[in-house]
């Protein structure tokens, strides 16, 4: 579990790359430049860690690409002390960018196998979520709604209707929608029955998967 010079080295040029490519918020770049994201990821691939590129995390998963991370947080415009919902934990990276933006995080992961995973990990390197939770993202988290805003990280067939209605007013729901290709969509929760909805450009993700059950 090493954070060495070499990785801090690349992390910044990570971040450059990410300007370059016209990512803005100034705590989405810090908290990118921060987060040792090599450790997020199998040994094997330790060397890539800090490319910009999605990589396999097992169970078929992938950790997603800086930009998505970095476009996604940036959209969410998280002031701290929101309460956010994260469906879709996968490794957990996302995660410590929520927080470490101040969010109270929620998050949830249906793969059993990472979300043990990441449940153990996050808190050894210090991130502690207020909720990982085992389950069904298409259902959100009733219980704990309303949320500041809520960042789907798989893409998703259809917007589902329980995290639209989990919007606190002036809330926000990044969401990638589409089957072989995502557009990023955010909506705005303008009141109990109104949204706006902005749409940003295509973007790549494994699939939101619905329960068979
Ligand atoms: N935020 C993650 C991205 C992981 S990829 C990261 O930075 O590593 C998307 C994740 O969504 C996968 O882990 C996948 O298992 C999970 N997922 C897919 N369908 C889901 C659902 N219905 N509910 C919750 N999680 C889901």
């Amino acid at each position: 579990m090493k954070d060495t010079f070499k990785h801090q080295g690349m992390r910044q040029q990570l971040v450059e790359t990410l300007i370059n490519k016209g990512i803005k918020n100034t705590d989405v770049l810090k908290a990118i430049g921060k987060i040792p994201r090599h450790l997020f990821m199998d040994s094997g691939f330790i060397d890539h860690a800090y490319q910009d590129k999605a990589f396999p995390i097992g169970a078929d998963q992938t950790i997603s690409q800086p930009y998505t991370v970095a476009f996604q947080s940036e959209l969410m415009q998280i002031k701290s002390g929101d309460k956010v919902l994260e469906i879709g934990t996968g490794s957990g990276y996302q995660t410590a960018v929520l927080l470490e933006l101040g969010a109270k995080v929620y998050s949830i992961e249906r793969q059993q196998e990472l979300f043990k995973k990441t449940s153990k990990f996050l808190p050894k390197i210090g991130y502690r979520a207020k909720k990982l939770i085992f389950g069904d993202g298409y259902k959100g988290l009733p219980d704990e709604a309303p949320f500041n805003s809520i960042i789907v990280t798989a893409g998703a067939p259809f917007v589902p209707n329980p995290l639209l209605s989990q919007l606190a007013i002036g809330g926000r729901l990044v969401i990638p929608v589409g089957d072989e290709v995502q557009i990023m969509t955010l909506f705005i929760r303008k009141g109990p029955k109104e949204f706006e909805k902005h749409e940003f450009g295509e973007f790549r993700f494994v699939p939101l998967l619905e329960d068979k059950n």
